[in-house]
């Protein structure tokens, strides 16, 4: 007999049955290869001439459930834009099952648009063409980028037509993460009162992403510090990318560190500090600069579900909440200053830089310049690139005006001009997925072209590298290309 193709070891199968609902997907008419995403499936072990086969198309179009798999959708709670919903869970995604990979980390396939579940609330479980490439090209985009991130394995079409806005083909997107455990997963038993529960999805949580953790006295307190750590991690990654999330519920918000749920989101072109994408996010809630914020926000309401655990004294345990909640400003701005510090050029930021960084971004707005561009440009600006960067971006009146004033805070570290460069590069791309490049490869993928989608893709998977040939791939949206607000007609 041969190997099952997907060697699933599900440990979230496992778990007690209130946890989630076991479903199959729902067939579709006429499945359609998008995309394989072939390094990912060598890192999983997946053959990825199979997955591009009629088989493996069946599969991520939910049309064969293969052997070993047990789907699931997972039950979940969760605050949307501040108002909270107790009862959420996957209404249009099915955990397929979890795979080791090569180094014994396991990962969740989930197929995102596999129909009905019992927490569709109406819906029609259903992901559009366009959504689904969204994700794909943006979701491999920030793992080029370096930034912890939910990963896009496969994409296929349905065949089938759903209805947004208007008339829009199906797809499926198969997506891998460390896992889809959610604040707002806690928050579903929290507000039940299922201390068991709890208790269970804390010690699955623990092992799975913290097993450093497996000794502590307090396993709740320790994993809200760890939890907290790397949130804060993660969001000053998105603040260097002028990464706009769109979104930040506490659903999603995953206790693996990654980023997920790639909606209304977009990397912003002029800079400015309100920014905001969401077409439903009349408020700013999600603005660019209120994500650190919000992580925070989001971080209390992920402390309040461990309170019972945290200690059996109530007062004592939101006293423990609170000290671990208070250090989450100082961790986001050591990890923005380290961050702010290389995008630079310097070694690292000292108090007295304060000026000269709250100097640029004050430029950056005055100039509407393109974020990505102009740190790129602060990279090039000295170097053999440079000429040919001109014709993609130059610097405007506040922007050059503050130049001379980091010229000599770099001249006062005295590193040699190459080396900065080089480590400059490592954290200024130049290709990043753009919204007006994804919206263009969505309007042709509609039209049955998928090659400028592939193209894009590929871009994407290397942004750090200069290639003037892609110069159209690195350059931000012209007036009329502009897209102003993404929708969640996802
Ligand atoms: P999201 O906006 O993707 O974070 O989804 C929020 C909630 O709405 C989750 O419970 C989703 O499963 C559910 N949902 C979103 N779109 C659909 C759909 N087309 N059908 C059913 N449920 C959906
Ligand atoms: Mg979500």
């Amino acid at each position: 007999m041969n190997a099952p193709a997907l060697p699933f070891d599900n440990s979230y199968a496992r778990l007690p049955a209130h946890f989630y609902a076991r479903l199959d997907p729902t067939p579709v008419r006429k499945p359609g290869l998008l995309r394989v995403n072939r390094p990912l499936c060598a890192a999983l072990g997946i053959d990825a001439d199979w997955l591009a086969s009629e088989a493996g198309v069946a599969v991520i179009a939910g049309n064969a459930v293969p052997e070993g798999a047990e789907p699931l959708a997972a039950a979940y709670a969760g605050h949307q834009f501040g108002q909270y919903n107790p009862q959420l869970g996957d209404g249009r995604a099915l955990l397929l099952g979890e795979l080791l990979d090569r180094e014994g980390r396991r990962f969740d396939i989930q197929l995102k648009g596999s129909g009905p579940t019992p927490w569709s609330r109406g819906g029609d479980g259903r992901a559009p063409l366009g959504p689904v490439l969204r994700e794909y090209l943006v979701s491999e985009g920030m793992y080029a980028l370096g930034v912890p991130t939910t990963r896009a394995l496969a994409a296929v079409t349905t065949g089938e037509r759903v209805m947004r806005d208007g008339i829009e083909p199906g797809a499926v997107l198969a997506r891998v993460a460390s896992s889809h455990i959610r604040v707002g997963t806690f928050q579903y038993f929290a507000v039940r009162g299922d201390r068991e529960a709890l208790e269970t999805l804390l010690g699955h949580v623990i092992k799975r992403h913290y097993p450093d953790l497996a000794g502590a006295g307090n396993p709740a307190l320790a994993l809200l510090e760890a939890v907290i750590a790397r949130q804060a991690g993660l969001i000053a990654s998105w603040q260097h990318l002028g990464f706009i999330h769109g979104v930040m519920n506490t659903d999603n918000m995953l206790l693996c560190g990654e980023t997920v749920d790639y909606g209304p989101c977009a990397f912003m072109e002029a800079f400015h500090p309100e920014t905001v994408f969401s077409s439903i996010d009349h408020g700013g809630r999600y603005a660019y600069q209120n994500q650190p914020g919000i992580a925070h926000w989001n971080l209390v309401r992920f402390a309040e579900t461990l309170l019972p655990l945290l200690h059996d004294g109530q007062e004592e345990a939101i006293a423990l909440a609170q000290e671990a909640l208070g250090t989450f400003p100082r961790l986001f701005s050591e990890a923005h200053a380290a961050g702010l510090a290389r995008k630079l050029g310097l070694r690292a930021l000292r108090p007295d830089d304060d000026d000269l960084v709250e100097g640029l971004f004050a430029a950056l707005a005055e100039d509407g310049a393109d974020f990505t561009l102009a740190f790129r440009h602060l990279t090039e600006f000295d170097g053999p690139d440079a000429g040919d960067f001109e014709g993609l971006f130059q610097a405007g009146n506040a922007l050059s005006a503050w130049l001379p004033r980091w010229q000599e805070r770099l001249a006062a570290d005295g590193e040699d001009p190459d080396a900065r460069r080089a480590r400059q590069r490592g954290a200024n791309p130049v290709f990043i997925p753009r919204n007006h490049l994804v919206q263009a490869t969505i309007e042709a993928a509609e039209g049955g072209d998928l090659a400028p989608f592939r193209r894009l893709a590929e871009r994407v998977a290397e942004p750090w590298t200069w290639d003037p040939a892609d110069a159209d791939l690195a350059r931000p949206a012209r007036p009329e290309e502009q897209v102003r607000r993404t929708f969640c007609g996802t």
